[in-house]
């Protein structure tokens, strides 16, 4: 098995001389409970030296003797702490002592996703794109790392100011060179592919599939497949059944769903993002918000007019329909200040998408 190579603990944490740097000291533990995992715990604590709060993941030692649980939780702190994407939770530190493994994560005021579906019993296309697009930017960061999630699912997306944070990566694993996973059950079973059920060899499209079971959730306030005994989720799962979709979903959003959710040939994540209904869904928002573009610093050559061409952040979209068109505004360094810095940023109309998902970047060319 491949060992994602950022960060390695040891195999036995029970072993591990015990860190000089000490919980108590930085932070006070509440006794809140934000709620609870496979592993522990995760509580509300105070750092009171910078009056934040954040959120502690107490993982018992004592778990250690469990089928899988060292690797869970050797995958929880390799991931979360090779990992920095504003889609994703923040690990600041971790810590142990002699009975317990301490995580300390940014705090997700809001909970998770699956508390607000709960709530509200279904989404509307916009509310659902919301998070949805976002999910599908922490699984794009993922996937071109070659890390797979394998536990995609609405329980392991906290919100944080409304904005997604994707959490748990026990039953994450690194595979490069388009590698396939060894058959094993990862993951929960109502979100599993049937490639996973099946025990087959598995690969990135785990998380797309999971990806739409959680987009189906979202909208209709109901898992796609449910059952309570296993045999029979495993056959619904597995048996191509047509899919009863809500009767107000849009075309677009039904194909990508077909698309999401293939047994065969399922689209990657760059698919996904440039689907018909990411697409329509990112135009829907274009024109309520505004991109604000950083200082240009100035190039003494550059005259009359700067191109700002606002473009997917990822090179791949950059030929796709998912580019957006370009913009021309008048060049700040056309009169006599020209080796000075543009002080204000300028603003220009997104014809993109809103300005706090940073999918775009902004490139200013210079016409001499
Ligand atoms: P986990 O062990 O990662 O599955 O987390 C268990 C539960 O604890 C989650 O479903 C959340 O309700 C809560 N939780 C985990 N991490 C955080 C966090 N960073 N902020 C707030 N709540 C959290």
């Amino acid at each position: 098995m491949y060992q994602y190579p950022f960060y390695t603990l040891s195999p036995q944490p029970s072993t591990v001389a015990p860190q000089k740097k000490l919980l108590k000291d930085q932070y006070e533990v509440l006794q809140i409970e934000l709620g609870s995992g496979t592993y522990g715990k995760v509580k509300l604590a105070l750092n009171h030296k910078i009056n934040k709060k954040f959120a502690i993941k107490i993982i018992s030692k004592s778990y250690m003797k469990q089928i899988f649980a060292t690797q869970h939780i050797l995958n929880e702190l390799n991931y979360l702490q090779g990992c920095k994407h504003k889609n994703i939770v923040e690990y600041i530190e971790h810590f142990e002592d002699r009975d317990n493994i301490y995580i300390v994560l940014e705090y997700c005021e809001q909970g998770t996703l699956d508390e607000l579906i709960k709530i509200k019993q279904k989404l509307t296309e916009e509310k659902a794109f919301h998070y949805f697009y976002q999910i599908a930017q922490a699984i794009l960061y993922l996937h071109e790392k070659d890390i797979i999630h394998r536990d995609i699912k609405a329980d392991n997306i906290l919100l944080q100011n409304n904005n997604v944070k994707v959490c748990d990566f026990n039953w994450s694993i690194f595979l490069p060179n388009g590698g396939k996973a060894k058959p094993c059950v990862c993951g929960t079973t109502e979100y599993m592919p049937p490639e996973v059920i099946t025990k087959q060899k598995h690969d990135k499209g785990v998380d797309i599939w999971s990806l739409g079971i959680l987009l189906y959730y979202m909208l209709h306030g109901e898992l796609l497949f449910r059952s309570k005994h296993k045999e029979e989720l495993y056959e619904k799962i597995c048996n191509k059944q047509q899919i009863k979709f809500n009767e107000k979903l849009s075309n677009e959003c039904i194909l990508l769903f077909q698309q999401m959710l293939a047994h065969q040939k399922r689209i990657n994540i760059q698919q996904v993002l440039n689907s018909d209904w990411v697409i329509k869904m990112l135009k829907c928002k274009q024109n309520q918000n505004q991109l604000e573009l950083t200082p240009i610093k100035c190039r003494s050559t550059a005259q009359e007019s700067t191109r700002v061409s606002i473009v997917s952040d990822s090179s791949r979209f950059s030929n796709s329909k998912f580019t957006a068109k370009s913009l021309y505004t008048e060049s700040p360094y056309k009169s006599k200040n020209q080796n000075q810095e543009i002080q204000h940023p300028m603003k220009v109309r997104s014809s993109a998408l809103d300005q706090n998902n940073p999918a775009f970047r902004v490139e200013k060319r210079y016409f001499y």
